[in-house]
């Protein structure tokens, strides 16, 4: 029976492979699953999570270098998270929302502490959607106008705001054409949309660009701006230096509230408790879920400043939900700051960003011809794959699928066939380990990875 040795060297055994047949068989059968045509796909079925590392019912391991779906921050399983849900499972399971409950509070407290000056309230979620939803709803009340300004290549979520608010093709087929959505370019000096050859020109050809926009919207119309601190999914694209404190003073200038979108980047990921503290700029309201406590039972929210929380002082805020802020949610979360603290997370982050992933990545820009550029901030970097360094084509065409997603297709196998489970998207791989990954780990998945990219190089046609 295949066996697998957890953090503390305890010997697991993992479920026999014939356990599989009838996981694979509930799976296809009834399980209808996200962004997926059900006919065309074969979920692997995972049979025990631990650490950085998951394994299938042949006892094959991977390093999950996507972190699920950037989210487990730290890790599967990870002792404490789990003795925390465990513990309030057996003194409080659940509680509904217009009750005080002591970890939803102690949660509250703890996130206000380490967020910017002023923003001291959390009204919480069920993920990162519906923290964009309230956050835009939120917006709009206290303007009292409706539209809201967003990124091409943004993602949002899926639910009617979030998803029309998001600006890559997942919204196509289902955008609500009455959101009062207004998209934008925000800077990407690699595929500049400004004909921009440095980084000050495209964060001020960038800040142009939207202060034009809001004047031709019209900014009496305009409730929001949401912005992904670090774009996350649509290409880890890093804000050049001082867009983001010129998104906050147009904002400021045309009474319009700034939404920083933290559901990615948050708690973490960039070596920041939130990613908005890398770049010196304060928003209004900042939205936040996965690596609060790391999706071990769902949770996101809303972290509100003192001016826009005080507008619902005597009146009532219009909306809410069943869950917000489930007692079993809120345990992990106050348990993951815990952690954070004790093992000092975001130091770790930052030394191993510094000194492991980065060098390694720039390295591959030299050796791999279809690396484009690297790029990227603590443990939240993006591979951009083109087939000719000097065209910078991409490897696969924008939205992509089928036969031409094919080198894609072929470096993601190389990849899973050497051990590490990538995120990928589009012409882009991403490097999102759980932030509690060993270096001898990060090290080996890097290594398979560079293995993986010599298939990507066979697709180049310089
Ligand atoms: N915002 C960002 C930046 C995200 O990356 C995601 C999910 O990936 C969301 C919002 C939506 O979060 P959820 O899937 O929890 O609704």
């Amino acid at each position: 029976m295949a066996q697998f040795t957890d953090r503390h060297g305890a010997q697991h055994a993992l479920p026999a492979p014939d356990a599989e047949a009838q996981v694979r068989a509930d799976d296809r059968n009834h399980v209808f699953h996200s962004w997926s045509a059900q006919g065309l796909i074969d979920p692997l079925p995972v049979a025990a999570g631990e650490g950085a590392t998951f394994w299938d019912y042949e006892g094959k391991d991977y390093l999950d270098f996507s972190s699920q779906l950037v989210n487990l921050n730290l890790g599967h399983q990870h002792p404490d998270l789990v003795a925390a849900i465990q513990h309030q499972a057996g003194r409080l399971a659940t509680i509904q929302p217009a009750i005080a409950n002591d970890v939803r509070g102690e949660l509250a407290r703890l996130i206000a502490e380490v967020a910017p000056d002023g923003l001291n309230k959390v009204f919480f979620t069920n993920g990162g959607a519906d923290a964009n939803e309230y956050a835009v709803r939120m917006a709009r009340q206290v303007t009292g106008r409706r539209k809201v300004l967003s990124m091409y290549r943004s993602y949002h979520g899926s639910t009617a705001t979030a998803i029309s608010l998001t600006g890559d093709p997942r919204r196509w087929a289902t955008e609500v054409s009455d959101a009062g959505a207004v998209r934008f370019f925000g800077p990407y000096l690699y595929r500049s949309a400004f004909h921009s050859e440095t980084i000050e020109q495209e964060s001020q050809r960038a800040l142009e660009h939207l202060e034009q926009t809001i004047l031709l919207e019209g900014p009496a119309t305009i409730a929001a701006i949401i912005i992904e601190t670090i774009v996350g999914t649509n290409g880890v694209l890093v804000p050049p230096p001082g867009y983001l404190q010129g998104v906050r003073d147009l904002c400021d200038k045309h009474g319009i509230v700034y939404i920083a979108d933290e559901v990615m980047v948050g708690f973490g990921r960039l070596g920041e408790w939130f990613g908005i503290d890398a770049f010196d700029a304060k928003p209004d309201l900042i939205t936040f879920a996965k690596g609060v406590n790391s999706g071990y039972v769902p949770l996101g929210g809303v972290v509100i400043s003192d001016a826009i929380a005080e507008r619902f002082d005597k009146v009532a805020f219009p909306g809410g939900l069943t869950y917000s802020g489930h007692p079993l949610a809120c345990a992990a979360g106050v348990a993951t700051f815990e952690v954070f603290r004790r093992d000092g997370i975001l130091e770790r982050v930052r030394d191993l960003s510094s000194r492991v992933v980065e060098p390694t990545l720039r390295a591959w820009t030299e050796k791999h011809p279809s690396v484009g550029e690297v790029r990227g901030q603590g443990l939240f970097w993006a591979v951009e794959l083109v087939r000719d360094r000097e065209t910078r084509e991409p490897l696969v065409p924008f939205n992509a699928s089928g036969a031409d997603a094919a080198p894609m297709g072929a470096f993601t196998a190389a990849a899973k066939k050497g051990g590490v489970w990538p995120f990928t998207h589009f012409n882009r791989m991403h490097v999102a380990p759980p932030l509690i990954i060993s270096e001898d780990d990060l090290v080996r998945g890097l290594t398979v990875l560079d293995e993986a990219l010599t298939v990507a190089d066979e697709y180049t046609t310089a």
